[in-house]
């Protein structure tokens, strides 16, 4: 093969691998893979500079800054679109649009309003020959270098029915995840980070250099075109699936509406799952799809009639930090919290936000009286995700981290290797405060009328020093504290008395161990059945379990035989908290309901997980240790010790036969 041909086959190669990774996410070759096929073009092209095309993927980015921007024309001119915060007048638009067409019979293009730099890429027999800002809708900046430096952006448009011009018109926009990378290493380097990849995006493209352009990672979305010299398609949808057969990326989140309902589904689909996306989207944009509607529906002179934009009421809201408290967690971990000027987040009004740890805290490289953004993430829990450096005060202070527990003036250490400042006095208030509305909380003993203000009164008055001290509040205790009525006081020492019988994964979930959550607490409850099963087992049996790691084995081992663990099973046994696991059998039905079961060698009949099926068929329960709570042990070939432990225990051990007979009388 010449190299003439293999330059042509390798392009098509690179374009084709362009398409797969940019357009259909799926790409088929690895980045090693493409870099060679690049690497082997590049020597190609440097061996017979004169084929080199300004279309060839190798020159993507020229060799000189230009000077400035010169301005272009819009062949059709880049109208912005009218927008609303209010759902209602998307229904107003929808009735006008149907008025004036005298139609129901059309549909919406729907698609999610990506929060980043409008610009249009105009294409010439294929190839990429302009790229413009939006500018003042009619005029804009000539960015073709800078387009060019963006990988997403194809160069040359593949299709042999790809009409002599071209204008597709799209965002520019920085995926989330590279702009907080790029912003992380900025602030690294002392340098100034971009408030939001908007602003970035935005930045970026007004560089002169475009080798910046191409190491900052930017993208590109078509939504939408300008001047199409042919009729390719009657409907705006089927124009986007044609641009994206020719190599331009389009919106995989863009969905066809039939009507004015399918659209708010649509809208609140995507407030749901906007978070998740690689891009800032700030709304979503409702356009009739059908083009010869579009043309009757015409536009103002500032906006299209066929197009309204619905935009999520704004998260994000400029501040600034006036104080940082702390606040001591269960485990002792002392957390920083922002307190600054009231802002408003969907709808809520917001002043204060957790700075997570002091890792977090210089990253943002936050001081009091920094202007700051916070955000709601998830639409609930307000964070300050960033801090305008151009704005900070002259006397704006330094956050450091306490060296001594805000709560109880104990000691406050680093964990090891982690980002966590703990206070290590297992006797802090604060941290006892939080532990006790833990244990108290619906996943956990769920105790009914044991809020926070009790549990502060609580522990402030020296009533509960302990959880166990929970159960022997009387009414008389209670009614001491603050707007603590007759009938309240009664109703509150009920409650905790009623929490008694929650069982063993409930209480193991309550006691707040490292790394034992509700979910572990029940695996090892329903394994162990007791909890005295549970403090004869060692770290690797724990370890055994499934879903049960050595992280959390090691923390749970530790607590029981801890002094501090003993200690409050001691208690809680002692104020009578049941500490079985019944969970299992209280919801058997049948003949062995009600039965913890035992089975210990092996058996002629059933595999072991056979005869443990067999057991929880008929209602009763399997644990694998024996214990006083055990009704009896079935004993096959070659038992273990935990025969021996059922005749310490004087438990009843049956054979396979007996076995066999229960499972269906009992
Ligand atoms: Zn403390």
């Amino acid at each position: 093969m010449s190299d003439t041909q293999r330059i042509e086959e390798l392009r098509d190669a690179i374009r084709r691998h362009d398409r797969l990774y940019y357009v259909e996410a799926s790409p088929e070759i690895s980045d090693r893979q493409y870099d060679a096929l690049m690497d082997e073009l590049k020597r190609l092209e440097d061996k017979h500079p004169e084929l080199v095309t300004e279309d060839s993927p190798t020159q993507r980015v020229g060799g000189e800054p230009v000077e400035g921007f010169e301005t272009v024309d819009h062949a059709v001119a880049m109208l912005s679109i009218d927008n609303t915060y209010n759902v209602d007048e998307v229904r107003t638009f929808d009735q006008r649009v149907r008025n004036e067409l005298g139609s129901n019979g059309f549909d919406y293009l729907v698609d999610p309003k990506i929060d980043g730099v409008a610009v249009s890429l105009r294409y010439e027999s294929g190839r990429l020959a302009i790229g413009a800002t939006r500018g003042n809708g009619r005029q804009g900046d000539d960015i073709t270098a800078n387009v060019r430096a963006v990988a997403s952006v194809p160069l040359r448009l593949t299709g042999d029915d790809v009409p002599d011009v071209v204008e597709a018109r799209g965002e520019m926009y920085w995926p989330r995840g590279s702009f907080a990378a790029f912003n992380a290493k900025r602030a690294e380097q002392g340098e100034q980070t971009f408030a939001n990849p908007r602003n970035g995006t935005a930045g970026t493209l007004k560089q002169l250099d475009p080798r910046i352009v191409a190491q900052r990672g930017l993208a590109f979305i078509a939504h939408g075109f300008g001047d199409i010299s042919e009729r390719i398609a009657d409907r705006a949808s089927a124009i986007m699936d044609t641009f994206r057969r020719w190599g331009l990326p389009t919106s995989a989140d863009a969905s066809v509406c039939e009507d004015v309902d399918a659209v708010m589904d649509a809208i609140d689909a995507w407030a749901r799952r906007r978070s998740e996306a690689d891009y800032e989207t700030d709304g979503m944009v409702v356009k009739v799809d059908e083009l010869d509607l579009r043309d009757e529906l015409g536009a103002t002179s500032k906006h299209p009639r066929w197009c309204i934009a619905y935009k999520y009421e704004a998260e994000r809201a400029e501040t600034h930090l006036r104080e940082v408290s702390y606040q001591v967690g269960r485990l002792g971990t002392i957390t920083p919290v922002a307190h600054f000027d009231e802002v408003h987040l969907s709808g809520t009004k917001v002043t204060n936000a957790s700075l997570h740890n002091f890792d977090q805290v210089e990253r943002l490289d936050v001081r009091l009286g920094d202007a700051i953004a916070i955000e709601k993430a998830g639409e609930i829990i307000p964070q300050v995700v960033q801090v305008n450096h151009a704005k900070r005060p002259k006397n704006a202070k330094r956050i450091t981290p306490p060296e001594t527990c805000p709560a109880c003036g104990g000691p406050a250490r680093r964990d090891p290797g982690g980002v966590y400042l703990r206070c290590i006095d297992p006797e802090c208030p604060a941290q006892l405060r939080e532990r006790l509305k833990f244990f108290a909380g619906r996943n956990q003993m769920d105790i009914d009328h044991l809020g926070e203000k009790i549990v502060d009164q609580l522990v402030d008055r020296g009533l509960v020093e302990h959880f166990a001290d929970l159960y022997q509040l009387t009414v008389e205790d209670v009614k001491q504290l603050d707007r603590m009525a007759d009938k309240s006081a009664r109703n509150l020492v009920d409650a905790i008395r009623s929490s008694k019988d929650r069982g063993l994964a409930r209480v193991l979930a309550g006691l707040g161990i490292r790394y034992v959550g509700n979910r572990a607490a029940e695996i090892i409850a329903d394994h162990y059945g007791d909890m005295d099963a549970l403090l004869d087992a060692g770290r690797e049996d724990l370890e055994q379990l499934d879903e049960i790691g050595p992280v959390i084995a090691e923390s749970l081992h530790q607590f029981l035989h801890s002094k501090r663990g003993r200690g409050t099973i001691r208690r809680l046994k002692n104020v009578d908290v049941d500490m079985t696991s019944h969970r299992a059998a209280s919801d058997g039905d049948g003949p062995l309901a009600g039965k913890t079961v035992v089975v210990t060698g092996s058996l002629d009949g059933y595999s072991r997980k056979e005869a443990e099926d067999a057991i929880e068929a008929v209602g009763g329960r399997v644990t694998s240790s024996v214990s006083s709570n055990t009704d009896f042990v079935v004993v096959g070939a070659k038992p273990g010790s935990k025969v021996d432990k059922a005749e310490r225990l004087g438990v009843e051990r049956i054979d396979e036969d007996e076995f066999r007979k229960r499972l269906s009388t009992g």
